[in-house]
């Protein structure tokens, strides 16, 4: 089964919305491998978010991303990389579809909730970076077997 990794960003714990986001993940069927709280660091972010490091806005991705500590969570399920980019929606809370989280939760393009693994490539990357290998646990669902049809498993 494939895991994706998950950060709930400062605007989800200071708006009260942690509880909702994972009531929708486990709702929909993708096992908690991993959870835990941390405060994140400049260092962490820039390589995180190395893509973004050059542009005008990073710094405030950066003082936006340390106001609070975080919620990181790693996610098992079949195709789990893109069933969960399709349940977090676009990058910019004002265009992402409603039913989607930062459609439903959010109106902003930087205050967007939720982070989300793009690839399963770029998914092992940040699990290895965000949680020590002890800090996931593989576990059976009892429910797997009414989650998925037998030759999906
Ligand atoms: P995503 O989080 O949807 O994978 P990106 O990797 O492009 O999107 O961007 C990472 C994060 O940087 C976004 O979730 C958002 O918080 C912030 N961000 C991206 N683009 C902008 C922008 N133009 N202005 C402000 N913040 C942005």
């Amino acid at each position: 089964m494939e895991q994706t990794f998950i950060i709930l960003k400062p605007s989800a714990i200071t708006r009260g919305l942690a509880g909702d986001v994972i009531h929708r993940f486990e709702r929909k069927g993708l096992q908690i491998a991993g959870v835990k709280m941390m405060q994140l660091t400049e260092p962490l972010l820039r390589e995180h978010y190395a893509h973004l490091v050059e542009r005008p806005f990073f710094p405030l991705i950066l003082d936006s991303m340390m106001a609070t500590p975080v919620v990181v969570m790693v996610l098992k399920g079949k195709d789990a990389v893109s069933v969960v980019r399709a349940m977090v929606g676009a990058t910019n809370c004002r265009k992402a579809e409603p039913g989607t989280i930062r459609g439903d939760f959010g109106m902003s393009g930087q205050e967007n909730i939720v982070h989300a693994s793009d690839s399963p490539e770029n998914a092992i990357i940040e699990i290895n970076r965000f949680f020590r290998p002890e800090e996931i646990f593989d576990y059976t669902l009892p429910t797997m077997g009414s989650l998925y049809a037998p030759d999906e498993l």
